[in-house]
């Protein structure tokens, strides 16, 4: 988890990074920038090793999150990754957690069985938008 100053949100967590470009709002992706100004291959998308994976549970100060911003949280390489993800989620009701993707076609399949009706109270679903 690391601080950060993009306004809306305190702390970003990446349970995996890397993601491949998938729309126009992708272009100028910082992540994919970032990555590469480092020599390495920011469509190769990587799971956290266990300390840093898990490391929102063991910080008991409420927090905003921004969920995988070097990512996309239901990217489908990290399909069997983000049970676990979404475990620590639900079993962290003090964090708010920021969710945003650019695939909204993939929530429905990739939510928990125990999302229902209204989801989970600690998260927030969003799905950002397209650029020219
Ligand atoms: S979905 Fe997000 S992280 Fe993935 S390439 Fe597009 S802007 Fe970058």
């Amino acid at each position: 988890m690391q601080k950060t100053v993009i306004g809306w949100t305190n702390y970003t967590h990446n349970f995996w990074t890397g993601c491949q470009k998938v729309s126009t709002g992708c272009k100028f992706c910082y992540m994919h920038r970032m990555l590469e100004g480092k020599g390495k291959n920011p469509n190769r998308v990587v799971k956290a090793n266990n300390k840093s994976f898990a490391a929102p549970f063991f910080d008991k100060k409420p927090k905003m999150i921004f969920t995988c911003s070097m990512s996309d949280f239901f990217i489908e390489e990290a399909d069997l990754w983000r049970i676990d993800a979404w475990r620590i989620i639900k079993e962290t009701p003090w964090h708010t957690w920021q969710i945003l993707t650019k695939r909204p076609e993939r929530i429905r399949e990739c939510l928990p069985d125990d999302w229902g009706e209204n989801g989970y109270p600690n998260v927030w679903l969003g799905v950002t938008g397209y650029s020219a």
